[in-house]
């Protein structure tokens, strides 16, 4: 049977690998396996939304409120904004792919930083459109600039801070770039970790409300997944001005957010504390494995995030390493797919981080 002949460019996305794999390949038991591939939160979602899922969760045979009314006020609220510049996702990944449809056919180009979210391709090609990556792995304004200059582009996609590598440009250098763009270009700002960068540093943070009425050809895009801790749940939003937001909701299938998933993010946006808690000790916990990088002479990019991608130089390949801990029900992220030898590890609990220190300790022992 034929298809869709952008399809025989397409590649499928390799997700983390569920806790459920090893349990049927290696014969692990749940407990004993540690998940640090999918940037989760490790401490689990917080004890006031679980309480409230279960005080609603016979609402479930019902549609949503399809409006996301409630919801969007308290976005609203929370980002100064009004309700008609948010759209709800079932993840911002289903944004993501809303903002390619809206701006792309077969002739549009599309332009990302050479080791990025890679969803951002993987839609693309599915429109058929052409991608343009700049050379460098981490985020290269100037590099964007000229390739902008050279070929132009319908979407650009600025991922802040940088999921799989971990860096995060600054806003004022980022503003600086949007100055020099085209009205009729879409700049995607995926602020899927923004929570974490603006915790760690002020001069990362992108504030919606600004960029967006600064920037009528910004969409910024936040998820419910990462420091809210409701991945399972796959939920996110997308901030923009009334136009855009209008056109993408031509794309929106309906009831694209669970009755549940509601009322879990509604309930996770009045949890500030938790999310702070879960925050700060991140960055606690993520200076355990620097600590452990410089030990063991491996070089890591400075994370802006709740990961931490470390560099394994000549001794050991990434591969390796990623199988190895995966025997012994550690799952990472290996980054040999975008050709680095380089593994990526989900800043884990302080007693999910100090076994993982135990077994890479064992691993590296082994592979020497
Ligand atoms: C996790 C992630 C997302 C979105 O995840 P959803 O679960 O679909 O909301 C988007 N961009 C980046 C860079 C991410 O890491």
């Amino acid at each position: 049977m034929n298809f869709n002949e952008v399809l025989d460019d397409c590649k499928v996305y390799e997700a983390g690998k569920p806790i459920e794999l090893l349990v049927r390949e290696y014969g692990i038991a749940p407990k004993d396996i540690i998940k640090l591939a999918s940037n989760e939160n490790p401490y689990g979602t917080s004890p006031k939304v679980k309480k409230k899922i279960k005080e609603l969760v016979s609402n479930m045979y019902i549609y949503p409120d399809d409006s996301m009314y409630e919801l969007k006020e308290a976005l609203a609220n929370r980002f100064n904004v009004q309700n008609e510049n948010i759209i709800m996702g079932a993840g911002s990944d289903q944004i993501l792919d809303f903002c390619v449809k809206a701006k792309c056919t077969k002739n549009s180009k599309i332009l990302m930083s050479k080791t990025t979210f890679a969803m951002y391709e993987i839609y693309g090609k599915q429109a058929g459109a052409t991608i343009l990556k700049t050379k460098d792995d981490e985020h290269n304004l100037e590099q964007f600039l000229s390739m902008y200059k050279e070929h132009g582009a319908d979407i650009i996609f600025l991922c802040l801070p940088n999921n799989p590598l971990g860096e995060c440009l600054n806003k004022d250098d980022v503003y600086t770039f949007l100055d020099e763009i085209n009205k009729n270009t879409l700049v995607v700002i995926d602020g899927a970790y923004q929570e974490y960068a603006s915790f760690k540093d002020k001069k990362k943070e992108i504030i919606a409300s600004d960029l967006i009425n600064k920037y009528n050809n910004c969409i910024y895009l936040g998820t419910f997944s990462k420091a809210y801790a409701l991945g399972g749940m796959r939920i996110g939003y997308g901030i923009a001005q009334k136009n855009i937001i209008q056109a993408l909701f031509k794309l929106r299938p309906p009831f694209n957010i669970t009755t549940l998933s509601l009322i879990a993010s509604i309930e996770a946006l009045k949890d500030k504390e938790f999310v702070e808690e879960c925050i700060s000790k991140n960055f606690e916990e993520m200076k355990r494995y620097e600590e452990y990088a410089k030990e063991k002479s491996f070089e890591y990019i400075p994370s802006y995030t709740n990961f931490i991608s470390i560099k394994l130089g000549k001794l050991f390949t990434s591969n390796d390493i990623a199988n190895a801990l995966l025997k012994r029900g550690i799952i990472v992220r290996n980054l040999a797919a975008y050709g680095l030898n380089t593994i990526r590890i989900t800043i884990g609990s302080k007693e999910q981080n100090t076994k993982v220190f135990k077994i890479l300790d064992e691993v590296l022992e082994k592979l020497k």
